[in-house]
């Protein structure tokens, strides 16, 4: 029997906290308030304790929190930031639209930077890192923030697909501010380490708002006071003086209540999400043909924004899944550095090249039901004949 099994199912989501919301959104529109008000701050609060930072700044997007981060560092013209070859193409775009040079890095078997192949691009004309922590699995940190630390980078975490992940720090780590140090230790959320992390709350994130959406994390008051105010226009919403040429970037005050009852629910959705990538481990881990984004490294846990596994049939699986009815995604087969009007340089990235042909995302969402992920295992394994 052919079912059809979405990717993610957002109205299926909406109705089971339909009761919250609706009821968030009769007191954002009753009281008219939609620009800067409480709803905003208290998901700013609630954000910065949970990923363990002082500072949250709500903004429009995960892509403008790349862009505040590397103004706030005064990255720009003729400076270098190395960027993992494997992301979302927005992680290069906001180094190239503060007048920098993307330099991409191949990654490892896990879709994140490799570490050993980082130091080797370096350059005097370096000033950034930003390790991207993907689909739910943070790059390795420490050995990032020990790289940075010896040749004095700024890092900047694209934690956009890992809130919730973390990571043991060891103790020689420092969390990074510009000017200060402070010591932290023991286990550290994503987007704690960096100068910033920066958040998307798209719709399909693992904590997605209504629209547009994201956030900075940061221990650093000077970036924090730099963030609140370039997102309005360079003003300070007090005293109304202008501190620079700003941008329109503000989270807006309705969806920040929305993400504020979602992020409530985060920890028991991020458990949800590892049940069924279990359950796909189980099911699946027996097929030869496959790699599965299972790396059993105690220091690190997953929380599956996505579950991308590796066919070496590449396109005949992904193809056959869709045809069974399962919605996948190939994300990415054409690699971004590879689309020529970004002008990117290509080094030869062969972890990136392999990887994107043989990636497939599995469905995983907290809305799916059981009989549902049944349905897509039963699916792959009819791929392989096997039942
Ligand atoms: C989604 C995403 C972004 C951009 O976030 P937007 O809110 O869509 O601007 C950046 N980097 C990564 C890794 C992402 O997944």
């Amino acid at each position: 029997m052919t079912r059809k099994v979405k990717f993610v199912e957002p109205a299926k989501l909406y109705l089971m906290i339909k009761e919250e919301l609706d009821a968030a959104y009769f007191e954002v529109m009753s009281k008219g308030e939609l620009i800067d008000r409480g709803q905003l701050r208290a998901f700013e609060e609630n954000l910065a304790a949970f990923v363990g930072t002082k500072y949250a700044v709500g903004l429009n997007s995960g892509y403008d929190a790349l862009h505040m981060s590397l103004r706030a560092a005064g990255i720009g013209n003729g400076d270098e930031v190395i960027v993992p070859a494997h992301t979302f193409v927005a992680t290069a775009s906001a180094v190239v639209n503060v007048g920098a040079k993307p330099v991409l890095v191949d990654v490892g078997k896990d879709f994140n930077i490799d570490c050993d192949k980082i130091e080797k691009v370096i350059t005097s004309r370096t000033k950034a890192i930003i390790p991207v922590h993907l689909s739910g699995y943070m790059a390795d940190m420490v050995r990032v923030m020990e790289i940075a630390e010896k040749h004095g980078l700024v890092v900047v975490e694209d934690a956009c697909q890992s809130l919730g992940a973390s990571m043991d720090d060891n103790d020689s780590v420092k969390c990074q501010v510009l000017g200060v140090k402070e010591e932290k230790t023991a286990r550290r959320m994503a987007g704690s380490w960096g100068l910033t992390g920066c958040w998307s709350f798209y719709p399909f994130k693992i904590l997605g708002g209504y629209g547009d959406g994201g956030a900075i994390t940061t221990n650093d008051p000077d970036v924090a006071l730099f963030a609140t105010r370039m997102r309005y226009n360079g003003e300070d919403r007090h005293s109304g003086e202008y501190y620079g040429h700003g941008f329109t970037c503000l989270l807006d005050n309705m969806q920040a209540a929305f993400l504020d009852i979602k992020l409530r629910y985060l920890p028991q959705w991020i458990e949800r999400r590892k049940a069924i990538a279990a359950k796909y481990r189980v099911a699946l881990g027996y097929l030869p043909d496959l790699l599965l984004p299972h790396y059993d490294d105690s220091r690190r846990d997953h929380v599956y924004q996505n579950y991308t596994l590796r066919s070496k049939q590449g396109n005949d699986f992904s193809e056959f899944m869709k045809a069974s009815g399962v919605e996948v995604l190939t994300q990415f087969r054409k690699p971004y550095y590879r689309h020529e009007a970004l002008k990117l340089e290509d080094r030869g990235f062969p972890e990136t090249e392999a990887l994107s042909r043989e990636v497939c995302s599995l469905p995983m969402n907290v809305e799916i039901a059981d009989e549902e992920v049944d349905y897509v295992i039963d699916v792959v394994r009819s791929f392989y004949g096997e039942r």
